[in-house]
């Protein structure tokens, strides 16, 4: 039975449901029309009970039980009278993606009536099973009870009929059993932090938020065409499958015309993301053929990986809408681009001041390079962790496989930002003259604006880029939960504060030293101490490599590699001062991470496994054996001169007969090289085990089966091409 795509004339939107009737209207009037946020709360809740979820969002302050009894009261009614029937809790469990239990507002009175319940109660806590999640070891250690518990932070939303309550998750002993706790801890400390540090600048800053604007890649496939391939759907990506003739060698994908059939599907994804309060703004062609990128308005942190996990959601509901399927794989194909997910940061304060854009004034322009050197100087200090924090098996298909960017972590701050850390470097060290003031004053600080408006070179192949305003980091895979780098991320740059705000105080107390003359004292060694880690270069040349290693810069091109510095002394030491991870929690995410890095790969090798057995070898005898009854053909009728009329069909069936044997052996090979490897009681040495010995194995596999795909007809090859695959209409 040959795949076929389907008529996508019959397949678009259904013009029903509740995401089509705001179709006509303007966006700024759907927006965020199923969440209950602040004009919401205004419009349901009293006053006191408003302000105590003001305070709790701005500070953390708790909410009594009275109050949230009201909030629960005033969010079912707005709930109930938007449509919805159930409520849900909604986390993050290191799964990577989002769970949900969904619960009827429905209950039964003792006598017997029926009420629509929702109390305070259910909404600050609830008890999910936790043993069913992965907690690394965490739940085998205490009792296998965990509970979700509210997050004001980010706002409820109605998805479907369903009023999604956004909770943590963590086990009765407090640990975390999420991806959400940890980021919300880590955001804490960089807001206090970030606030110590901003107040040199502006005594009015009480609040420092970290920013988030993901750009998510993604491709486009048929649904039917995809329905084929046993290795998309239970892997996520192929396994096998010969290059198309055509692939992204033309350039004419990329900011091309959108293509009728995905421009429905974005259409009403955008739709529907502007009523859950998803800031969607920008869609456009990807590089490689099928691939697009949609992006956001930034926001704070926290909602922004929110929203981004709930658009990944969402992405896949509406696409199966249109009879498609979307793939968030970082390697779908094999030959063209990946896709990745770029994650801009950068920090703002509550006065409306983005601290990583040069300002105005020179007071300005030195508190953007304080904010500017620190960043920096932290992510020189733990380039490891952030390359940790972004390693999965499908991502080590990116990183480190001469795909954008490279396992090597790296600034990029361009030509004209160097030479001003290059002036600053010059900086004398205690007390500074009143000429050379002036001079910082004109000619370096104050020179930066200006600089910065014609700094367009832009180098796609470094990792962390400064952009004008905000750092892009840009190893982050298209799959990640976002918490992960933004934690790392958040935690490091908090931690590179705190410790700067001490050393300018005491060079203020002790030394007397004014202040901006401390801030620059200290800002110069930052400069000095983490300059390996600028690169202004091609992240991609052979000469990085090499350099890099001479700049004793980490390069983990694989997982289990990469994840070795998350329980290095170090970086315990870093979560605990920092009260994002206590030593128990890390160890626990990485095992996780281990686990599931295996688990992933054992899948991939069985998955491949089938294809050869169950696919491939089966397709390529049947076409042997239509060579075969055509050479016995031509023999019936022309005798002995058939040998030279069949010389094409027995090159062939050599050929064929070549790449069987040898497809059978790397796959038998690969099999036993999986049995050992699970053999293994030791987490790590399994996941080496599976990188080093069972990995290597899937190429070759590949390669056979590819000669294969090449030759045997058409007719016979039960899956479907890449041809087929990534070129919709
Ligand atoms: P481009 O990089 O394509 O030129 P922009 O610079 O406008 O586009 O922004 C790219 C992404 O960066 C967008 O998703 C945007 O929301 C995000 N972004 C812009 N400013 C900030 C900021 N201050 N903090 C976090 N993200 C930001
Ligand atoms: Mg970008």
């Amino acid at each position: 039975q040959k795949p076929r795509a389907m008529n996508h004339k019959n397949t678009g939107p259904r013009e029903t449901g509740y995401h089509q009737e705001y179709r006509a209207e303007r966006r700024s009037e759907t927006f965020a029309k199923h969440v209950f946020n602040e004009d919401r709360m205004l419009q349901y809740l009293t006053r006191e009970a408003f302000a105590s979820v003001k305070g709790a969002i701005f500070s953390g302050s708790k909410i009594d039980r009275k109050i949230a009894d009201q909030v629960a009261e005033a969010m079912k009614a707005w709930a109930i009278a938007a449509g919805a029937t159930h409520y849900t809790h909604w986390f993050q469990p290191l799964t990577g993606a989002t769970a949900e239990k969904h619960d009827a507002f429905f209950d039964l009175l003792p006598d017997g009536r029926a009420i629509e319940k929702f109390g305070g109660g259910q909404l600050v806590q609830q008890e999910p099973d936790a043993s069913s999640f992965p907690s690394g070891g965490i739940r085998n250690t205490f009792e296998a009870r965990g509970y979700t518990a509210w997050d004001p932070t980010s706002p409820a939303f109605i998805y479907g009929s369903t009023l999604c309550i956004p909770t943590i998750f963590v086990s009765y002993t407090g640990e975390a059993l999420d991806n959400k706790a940890p980021l919300l801890r880590a955001l804490h400390a960089v807001d206090e932090a970030a606030t110590g540090v901003a107040r040199y600048f502006d005594k009015n800053v009480s609040k420092v938020n970290a920013t988030l604007g993901w750009e998510q890649e993604y491709f486009l496939i048929d649904a039917e065409l995809a329905r084929s391939r046993p290795d998309i759907i239970l892997a996520g990506r192929t396994l096998i499958g010969q290059a198309a003739a055509k692939g992204q060698q033309l350039d004419d994908h990329y900011f091309g015309v959108i293509p009728d059939r995905a421009f429905r599907f974005m259409r009403d994804l955008e739709a529907e993301c502007m009523v859950l309060g998803i800031p969607v703004k920008t869609r456009h062609n990807e590089v490689a053929p099928n691939q697009y990128e949609l992006a956001p308005v930034f926001e704070e942190a926290n909602l922004a990986v929110d929203h981004n996990l709930l658009l990944m959601d969402v992405m896949d509901k509406v696409a199966v809408r249109h009879g498609l399927r979307v793939l968030f794989h970082e390697k779908p194909f094999a030959g063209i681009n990946g896709s990745g997910k770029h994650n801009n940061w950068s920090l703002s304060t509550d006065t409306g001041t983005n601290l990583l854009s040069p300002g105005s004034t020179p007071m300005k322009n030195l508190q953007f390079l304080t904010f500017f050197v620190n960043t920096i100087k932290a992510v020189d200090r733990y380039e490891e962790l952030l390359r940790a924090s972004i390693a999965s098996a499908s991502n080590d298909h990116r990183l480190g496989a001469n795909e954008a960017p490279p396992a090597i972590m790296s600034i990029f701050v361009g030509k004209q930002l160097t030479d001003v850390l290059d002036e600053l470097e010059g900086v004398s060290k205690g007390k500074l003259s009143p000429e050379e003031k002036t001079e910082l004053k004109l000619n370096v600080v104050g020179k930066i604006p200006e600089i910065l408006l014609d700094n367009t070179d832009r180098n796609r192949t470094s990792p962390f880029a400064f952009t004008g305003n905000k750092f892009e980091m840009r190893g982050v895979g298209a799959k990640t939960n976002c918490a992960k780098p933004m934690t790392v991320l958040n935690t490091i740059v908090a931690h590179q504060l705190r410790e700067f705000k001490s050393e300018v105080d005491k060079l203020i107390t002790k030394k007397k030293l004014k202040k901006d003359e401390a801030i620059f004292n200290v800002l110069r060694e930052y400069i000095k101490s983490s300059k390996r880690i600028r690169f202004d270069g091609d992240g991609y040349s052979e000469q990085w490599q090499k350099e890099a290693e001479r700049r004793k810069l980490s390069n983990n091109r694989n997982t289990p590699e990469a994840l070795q510095v998350l329980t290095a002394p170090e970086s315990l030491e870093l979560f605990r001062t920092m009260g994002v991870f206590t030593e128990k929690e890390v160890r626990a995410r990485k095992e996780v991470e281990l686990e599931t890095y295996i688990l992933q790969t054992q899948i991939e090798g069985r998955v491949l496994s089938e294809l050869v057995y169950n696919k491939v070898i089966p397709a390529t005898v049947a076409y042997q054996n239509s060579l075969l009854r055509n050479i016995a053909g031509l023999k019936d009728v022309y005798g002995a001169a058939h040998k030279t009329m069949a010389e094409a069909q027995l090159g062939i069936l050599e050929h064929l007969a070549e790449h069987l044997q040898a497809i059978r052996k790397k796959t038998d090979a690969m099999n036993e090289a999986r049995k050992r490897a699970n053999g293994m009681k030791d987490i790590e040495k399994k996941a080496r085990a599976y990188c080093e010995s069972v990995l290597p194995y899937f190429d070759e596999i590949r390669y056979h089966a590819d000669r294969l795909e090449r030759m045997v007809s058409d007719t016979e090859w039960p899956l479907a091409k890449y041809r087929d695959l990534l070129f919709i209409k």
